[in-house]
């Protein structure tokens, strides 16, 4: 008797990093509906618009079916032996001369057995220690500020859950409602329980709409408030350290030089606001900050998140349920994906490429020597900035992208452009010709999320099993097979050579055993019966939902506190400022949700009516925006609750947002590029 067809798939939303829950409806062997389920642990029955209509561009007409090769200008469809034939011919010589011409460039969307194994191919079998990916535009900042805190990065140490006890929640640059939309049942229920929510943004939202109160603080102040309040914690007694921390006095002092005055005058509010949210903070019993990209995607992101997770943890709040600090990761697999080893300092399990007995630790899982494995190469923006450059200035001159779209997402996007384009080899892994395969030398056609095996990480550091419904068209191949195709096309297949993929995931599983996320515990069988919150350190032990106790993974098990050095530009009057962020119906460069008709959304450049009345605008008229970087030209929108200094654009588009982002400013520690707080002109088309 023949086992019938299952009818229905449960698995987890692609689009973000809460990953909700829902069941694919098949008919004829396709997803034909979504429905939310109540048991997903996460979203509690509920699902975004994106969830809803995560099935429209499955099979979108141009759905990449069979390899693509660039033959007289144009890319043409081949076989995989041609295309892989390309590979070897493209990539052997440069391997054999100087493995570090070759870059890798994953993405936070790529499930954690990608992740996993894209690491892996590019140490073992390319020997490039150049690899990074686009989480470096996301949530890098927060993670560098927690790693150099507490000595690891879990998004949220808690279960979501926990918002809802909190009496105090402070949402820094972070619009939920739009971006993260089931997170807001638990602001709500937050609220209901008499708690409080500040919303501090440059622009209102729908987010700072249902919290009520809120600072429309300029752009790129965020930090001088989070040191305005840790001094007025001090001033009122307030300072009670959740644990004994290296640089706590030298932190306490440093925050004694922003007075309100300096705080409202950098800020840009008024002090009475400022000393009204410190005295809230300062009465709460269960204050809770959580940070999303406003802070974060800049030069200085972070030293200004360290700001908070000082305020967190010298108020005795930091990793206390109900309380503390947490980052809002964002992208499908925001969490994961910079968990196991596509960082280019980064090995699987959060251990580091610079520690010897990491370096042992996976040399001998991967029979390598350890010698043989690279040290930390390029991050995503020096990678992208060296592609093309002369070889003797350690220019890149192949690059393979997996599962994303640099051209739209990374800052100094014109700049991207020229580099991508002045590859001798460019390989791009995809579903869609995004705006990078139509650059490429070679498109290699993959699979979509319902299209593959495999375990994402949520914004609170649960593992969830994402299950195959359907199979890849045409030719396409599922990512993890092309990963192990081109490791043999270049001749070292040895190490990927899986029989099924439960192989990788069992090695991906081994391979984080005793690394600070630790998933050796779980299993494909484990998940079934429930998603766990990581570290899982054996098969019959505990999950973690609460990540943050004291006695750190740091030398001697105390936090490090750092002094943060943050700077507010103080713009001439009139002058204005770029920020950039996410619609509720777009997702990252839009490769997807661009061609998803159920998920129309518009580019514009967001203007308070003031500001738009003061250059001769109204809504729809096109305007030139120019910065040191670019210039690009979109229709107005009024916004009423946006920062009359302030422009914002949405970056989910080619030639917007980031043709006006400086590709070069970096972040010190993080290597996020300066993404929001760019000078910015205005000029109505038609005058010069
Ligand atoms: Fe849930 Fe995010 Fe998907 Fe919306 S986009 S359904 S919030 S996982």
């Amino acid at each position: 008797m023949s086992t019938p067809s299952p009818t229905t798939v449960r698995t987890t939303c692609p689009y973000c990093a809460v990953q909700c829950n829902f069941d694919l409806h098949l008919e004829g062997g396709l997803p034909v509906k979504v429905t939310p389920t109540k048991e997903c642990p996460v979203a509690r029955g509920t699902v975004c618009k994106k969830g809803l209509a995560a099935l429209s561009d499955l099979r979108h007409p141009d759905r990449l079916s069979t390899p693509l090769l660039r033959k007289g200008g144009e890319l043409v469809p081949v076989g995989w032996a041609e295309a892989l034939a390309y590979v070897r011919e493209a990539l052997t010589p440069l391997l054999e001369r100087d493995p570090g011409r070759v870059g890798v460039f994953g993405s936070g969307s790529l499930t954690n057995e990608k992740t996993y194994l894209l690491g892996k191919f590019a140490r073992v079998a390319l020997k490039t220690g150049n690899i990074d990916y686009n989480g470096r535009y996301c949530m890098a900042s927060a993670s560098t500020a927690m790693n150099r805190t507490v000595g690891y990065d879990r998004g949220l140490g808690f279960p979501l859950e926990d918002i809802g006890t909190s009496d105090l929640i402070l949402l820094v640059g972070a619009n939920v409602a739009e971006t993260l939309p089931p997170i807001m049942q638990y602001l709500k229920a937050a609220k209901d329980r008499g708690g409080v929510i500040y919303a501090i943004d440059p622009r209102a939202t729908t987010t700072t709409k249902v919290a009520g109160r809120g600072l429309n603080l300029r752009p790129g102040s965020d930090g001088v408030l989070a040191l305005g309040l840790l001094r007025q914690m001090k001033l009122w007694g307030k300072i009670r350290p959740t644990a004994p921390a290296h640089g706590m006095a030298e932190v306490l002092a440093h925050a004694d030089a922003y007075p309100p005055v300096r705080v409202a005058h950098e800020c840009g509010v008024a002090e009475a606001d400022f000393l009204t949210l410190a005295r809230a903070y300062a009465d709460a019993t269960k204050p809770l900050i959580l940070t999303g990209r406003g802070p974060e995607q800049s030069a200085q992101g972070t030293d200004t998140v360290q700001a908070f997770i000082n305020l967190a943890f010298l108020t005795g709040h930091f990793g206390k349920p109900g309380g503390g600090y947490g980052t809002l990761t964002g992208q499908g697999n925001g969490q994961g994906g910079r968990e196991h080893g596509q960082k280019n300092d980064q090995l699987p399990g959060a251990r580091s490429l610079r520690d010897p007995r990491h370096r042992a630790e996976m040399a001998a899982l991967w029979d390598v020597a350890p010698e043989e494995l690279p040290q930390p190469g390029l991050s995503a923006q020096e990678l992208l900035n060296a592609c093309g450059q002369p070889t003797e200035q350690g220019g890149i001159e192949a690059l393979i992208v997996l599962g994303s779209n640099p051209v739209v997402s990374a800052a100094g996007a014109g700049q991207v452009t020229e580099r991508l384009r002045a590859l001798k080899h460019l390989i791009v892994i995809d579903f869609l010709p995004s705006e990078t395969a139509q650059l490429a030398t070679l498109v290699l056609p993959g699979s979509m999320w319902c299209e593959e095996e495999g375990t994402t990480t949520n914004l609170e550091g649960r593992v969830q099993r994402r299950r195959r419904a359907m199979t890849a068209p045409g030719a396409a191949r599922e990512d993890w097979r092309i990963l192990c195709d081109l490791a043999a096309a270049v001749g070292r297949a040895q190490g990927f050579t899986y029989g099924s993929f439960r192989e990788l995931q069992d090695e991906f599983f081994a391979a984080t055993r005793g690394g600070k996320a630790d998933y050796s515990g779980l299993s494909a069988e484990r998940l079934d019966r429930a998603s766990a919150q990581w570290p899982v350190r054996s098969a019959d032990g505990p999950d973690t939902p609460h990540a943050y106790a004291p006695g750190y993974p740091t030398p001697g098990g105390l936090a490090t506190l750092h002094v943060p050095d943050v700077r507010v530009h103080l713009p001439a009057p009139r002058a204005l400022t770029l920020i950039t962020g996410r619609l509720g119906n777009q997702y990252q460069s839009g490769t997807q949700s661009r061609r998803n008709p159920a998920l129309k959304a518009e580019a514009t450049a967001q203007l308070h009516p003031d500001t738009a009345a003061e250059y001769g605008l109204k809504a729809g008229d096109p305007v030139r925006l120019r910065t040191a970087h670019g210039e690009a030209v979109l229709p107005v929108a009024l916004t009423p609750g946006i920062r009359p200094d302030t422009v914002f654009l949405p970056f989910h588009w080619p030639e917007t947002a980031n043709l006006l982002t400086d590709p070069e400013t970096l972040d010190p520690h993080s290597r996020m590029p300066q993404f929001k707080g760019t000078a910015l002109t205005l000029h109505p088309l038609g005058v010069a």
